[in-house]
């Protein structure tokens, strides 16, 4: 039900990137574009394995190579992971007493997208430009026009750093949360139990805020993650929820023979182990961080422990010995990762899914080099090209009017 007619995702790029060619790349990329995880299907071929830059980078000079899990080396099915998710979210919202109603929404991946903000005060759904400057604005599934966004927002424009009212949905984790946010907004907007007011609803003695609503969305979401019932479901059913990529140990063992690699993810460490689903995934790395809790990583950290890797669980005490082969640890930081491995933050290439967590935390706070996984982008190029030959069909035809004319 509720299937949009307008999305978020209609929306492309608005300024063209530049593109690195396999003709205009040195020998030594190769390896990078076997990480690109863009949809092989026909319509999106054309922009399939492509690297963009907006600098330039000399491989040669890396010395060692790092790897998020989630979304980077270990690929989610879309949209059935990101269904999961929210039918879980879902189920949670309605056992801790949202409406059963709710339970009649299913997941539609043809709404969200990354990087919308939600205004945590009017309950609406933004896309923004990098300015602030609104660009498109739902409030449930439904968008509103240029009056009415004027009404919410007189300058049509947000503060981004506001960031007690504003929230970035910044990773693919956040999909399912967007859509179930218009879930509930479109639910009890059209609900005749409950009374529309500007920053909430209604219902006799009881006031449901935007912002309760987006909290309890939150919360459902930490408890998924946090009770482990996501990844539960997610390695009963690998198959379905986790793309296999049979050239992943040839890039992984081709890197290693120039480099030093490491995994760095916020998983723990059961959840790691299967994912691999490669009796010898370890061999593939130098050092294995799990449980890191990025961006703290990259600042201060946590305590670096070793983890048990028969039982799963930690070490007591904090690890302080050299780095030890096979050896999965648990936490730490950025530093203690140059330590064991005897590189300097300028030398690594981190490759990872989260623009916040991943890429600028590390490339801001410790200056390594950053490559973002970004899946959409084939379909926001294939968005922007198809933009831009309409555009200039609509050039043409102008001006063969306006030739004929004169
Ligand atoms: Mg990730």
């Amino acid at each position: 039900m509720c299937v949009a007619t307008f999305s978020f995702r209609q929306h492309g790029l608005r300024n063209e990137p530049r593109l690195l060619t396999p003709q205009r790349a040195c020998a030594q990329t190769t390896h990078l574009f076997l990480l690109m995880r863009l949809q092989t299907s026909a319509e999106f071929v054309m922009f399939d394995h492509r690297v963009f830059v907006n600098r330039s980078l000399t491989l040669e000079n890396i010395k060692c190579y790092g790897f998020d899990m989630d979304y980077t080396l270990a690929t989610y099915k879309s949209p059935d992971y990101e269904s999961l998710g929210f039918e879980l979210m879902r189920d949670r919202m309605v056992s801790v007493g949202y409406p059963h109603e709710l339970l009649r929404y299913t997941y539609d991946p043809s709404f969200p997208t990354r990087g919308l903000v939600i205004d945590t005060i009017y309950g609406n759904l933004l896309k923004v430009d990098a300015n602030g400057n609104i660009l498109v604005c739902s409030h449930g599934f439904h968008f509103l026009k240029g009056d009415q966004i004027h009404s919410y927002y007189p300058n049509k424009f947000i503060q981004r750093d506001d960031t007690d009212r504003f929230y970035i949905l910044n990773t693919l984790f956040n999909l399912s949360e967007t859509y179930l946010y218009a879930c509930l907004v479109d639910f009890f907007t059209r609900c005749t139990r409950y009374t529309n007011l500007l920053k909430g609803y209604q219902h006799g003695d009881l006031f449901m805020s935007f912002r309760s609503m987006f909290q309890d969305v939150r919360d459902a979401m930490d408890f998924i993650h946090d009770t482990g019932v996501l990844k539960e479901q997610t390695i009963k059913n690998l198959d379905k929820y986790l793309s296999r990529d049979p050239q992943l140990p040839q890039l992984l063992t081709r890197i290693k023979e120039i480099a030093k690699v490491f995994l760095a993810t916020n998983s723990d460490y059961n959840y790691t182990e299967p994912g691999s689903e490669i009796k010898s995934w370890r061999s593939f790395f130098d050092l294995i961080v799990v449980d890191t809790r990025k961006p703290l990583f990259f600042a201060e950290g946590t305590v670096l422990r070793q983890v048990d890797t028969n039982t799963g669980k930690l070490r007591i005490g904090t690890y302080t010995g050299d780095l030890q082969h096979g050896t999965v640890y648990s936490g730490g930081s950025s530093d203690i990762v140059c330590d064991l491995l005897d590189v300097k933050g300028k030398d690594i290439l981190y490759i990872g899914d989260h623009i916040f967590g991943d890429i600028l935390k590390s490339k801001k706070r410790q200056g390594w080099k950053t490559f973002l996984v970004v899946p959409e982008l084939a379909k926001e190029l294939q968005v922007w090209e198809e933009k831009k030959s309409k555009n200039k069909e609509a050039q043409s035809a102008t001006g063969q009017q306006q030739s004929r004319v004169s």
